[in-house]
């Protein structure tokens, strides 16, 4: 059987040109969500090298950690069963554990690809990261390959590094919507000297976890910490409003929890002049279509405008 990661290849999705702002700042986009429908984006490049090594040492499980809504839990499970491991997902929020009408169409999608769960009330799961609950965790479920929450760890920044090429190298900046940090651990790593890395988190107050801490000591990137519109997973109408201009003008669906407020940013600070004069961005389309569907019933409850998707003509 040929390698699932090395059957899907980004060399031949191009970069798409987005918009020349004022100065001649020109902003483009990588499509890393058209890397798969189902492990899409950075959750692909997270898992790649993880992936691999489980199997090569041997492991037949793989545990992981998340919320009820998380892309890395459906990106994990849906891999996971391409790659035929058992998967463990230890869910916050013990209150779904006797209500299965509760469940997310996260959790019911991970489900149908054979994960199953170990749901935690919210003070269990802040100890995810102790010796424990993790040895209650082996206890309980046997030998199996650790991944951690957002699964971010050395591989995963391995696998994230990866998302630029040697083409890339005529951007002057590239953009990332930031949650633990993984995925900009990467490409602060493979990005090259005259480059910037720009983030911009999707949580309230951005920290870096674990690994992605000893690779900041690079300078060569900087957080806007004004785009998260008031938390993880929060929204507004006006960024619905500006997720759906952009998808009916470039035919490009954004996410609304990380890549739709990434695009809002980027195109507000090269409105507000932050850009040199002809410099050229790029945008990192992360993928995590999978939240839309559930985030618009939201929507729709509070009477706000829902995300548009895009009509294949
Ligand atoms: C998980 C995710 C991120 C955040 O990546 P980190 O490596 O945790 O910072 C960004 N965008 C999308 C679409 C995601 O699913």
């Amino acid at each position: 059987m040929q390698d699932f990661f090395d059957s899907i290849s980004s060399e031949n999705i191009p970069n798409q040109f987005l918009r020349k702002f004022e100065d001649g700042v020109e902003v483009w986009i990588k499509r890393e969500d058209l890397l798969h429908p189902e492990v899409s984006g950075n959750k692909f490049r997270k898992l790649k090298y993880n992936l691999r090594e489980a199997k090569a040492t041997g492991f037949l499980k793989i545990l992981t950690f998340g919320g009820a809504h998380s892309n890395h839990i459906a990106a994990t499970a849906a891999a996971g069963n391409i790659y035929e491991f058992q998967t463990i997902g230890i869910i916050r929020g013990d209150e779904l554990k006797a209500n299965r009408n509760k469940w997310s169409a996260t959790l019911k999608y991970a489900k149908s690809c054979g994960m199953s769960f170990e749901f935690v009330s919210r003070e269990k799961y802040r100890e995810k990261e102790s010796a424990s609950f993790l040895k209650e965790l082996r206890s309980k479920f046997g030998k199996f390959y650790l991944l951690p929450e957002g699964g971010i760890n050395d591989l995963a920044i391995k696998g994230c590094a990866e998302i630029l090429n040697s083409e890339d190298r005529k951007f002057d900046f590239i953009a990332v919507s930031v949650g633990t940090g993984g995925t900009i651990g990467g490409l602060i790593k493979s990005a090259g000297t005259n480059q910037k890395v720009l983030g911009f988190p999707a949580l309230k107050s951005a920290h870096f976890k674990n690994d992605v801490t000893k690779l900041v000591v690079k300078t060569n990137w900087e957080l806007f910490s004004d785009y998260h519109f008031g938390g993880y997973a929060k929204v507004d109408a006006a960024l619905i409003d500006f997720m759906n201009k952009f998808s009916k003008e470039f035919k490009i669906l954004l996410d609304p929890v990380y890549t739709g407020k990434l695009l809002f940013g980027i195109f507000d600070l090269a409105e507000k002049g932050y850009f040199p004069a002809n410099s050229k961005v790029l945008a990192i389309h992360t993928g995590g279509f999978q939240g839309i569907p559930e985030m618009n019933r939201l929507l729709k409850n509070k009477n706000l405008p829902q995300i548009n998707l895009i009509d294949e003509d």
